[in-house]
């Protein structure tokens, strides 16, 4: 089945977005300190547009910091108000859905073991249909164009038209230099067979160490992707999820400074 999708292009979403778009935040909303502190931070270089950070975090085994719910949705209110960023969530059953709208978050996105669900992903969309709020669509922790193209359909036959697709990388058994092998063709493919879908690099998880991350995010603007989503950490060494990749704000801009791109401003 082949499709004939079009996405609303991200100058129209309506949240002031620049080229290319640039998402930036902790992995996870651990404190309100942590969460302002960062905010603030990205907020003053003016280049970011949406702040992330993980309210629910859907962990590959149990016992980990699963995250703190409604209780960091007020903080990430007060980054709203205090800021004005933009801020994004992940949601993964419908009941995050229906919190996350309450509390004004502004873009949710689907994490990459949520893409891979085809009914919870109904699931979700029928929550979303009505919300008029963008959602960003992470790929299917396996090398699966079709389940991830599946997804966005879903969320599109739902009614939502601001849509833009995360390239986060494919998760390898063998051990490797990077966290997740980027498989870029298929990002490239997804583009070809959904031209009008920005596609967005997130080269934390793709990296999964600090150091490595700005290798990847060049990469991904060299192949003219439309945005990055990076994890930014006051204190990375200490963060309770994804510690060993996340950058600190000074670094993060630090990179942004030094990557070799071309910034327009709508
Ligand atoms: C995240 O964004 O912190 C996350 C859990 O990512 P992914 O779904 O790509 O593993
Ligand atoms: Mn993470």
């Amino acid at each position: 089945m082949e499709n004939i999708i079009d996405i609303v292009p991200l100058t129209e979403w309506g949240l002031g977005f620049e080229f290319p778009l640039l998402i930036a935040g902790p992995c996870s909303a651990e404190s309100e300190e942590q969460v302002l502190a960062t905010a603030k931070e990205l907020a003053a270089d003016g280049r970011v547009k949406i702040f992330r950070a993980g309210v629910w975090k859907p962990r590959t085994r149990p016992g980990g910091f699963e995250g703190l719910g409604e209780q960091a949705l007020k903080w990430l209110k007060r980054v709203k108000s205090e800021t004005g960023l933009s801020v994004a969530v992940e949601v993964a059953m419908p009941q995050h859905v229906e919190l996350a709208l309450e509390y004004a978050i502004d873009v949710v996105w689907l994490g990459a073991r949520t893409t891979a669900n085809p009914f919870l992903v109904e699931q979700l969309a029928a929550a979303l249909s009505g919300a008029n709020i963008p959602v960003l669509v992470k790929n299917p922790v396996t090398p699966d164009l079709e389940l991830w193209i599946g997804s966005i359909e879903r969320l599109w036959r739902s009614g939502i038209k601001r849509i833009a697709a995360i390239h986060r990388g494919f998760h390898p058994y063998e051990r490797s230099r990077l966290r997740n092998i980027p498989k870029w063709e298929i990002a490239i493919d997804l583009k070809s067979r959904i031209p009008s879908l920005p596609v967005i690099c997130d080269p934390s998880h793709i990296a999964g160490k600090a150091n490595l991350v700005p290798e990847i995010a060049q990469h991904a603007l060299d192949l003219s992707m439309d945005g990055l989503m990076v994890e930014v950490h006051p204190t990375p060494l200490q963060a309770l999820s994804d510690a060993m990749q996340q950058l600190t704000p000074r670094a993060f801009i630090n990179m942004i400074d030094n990557l070799n791109f071309h910034f327009t401003t709508s």
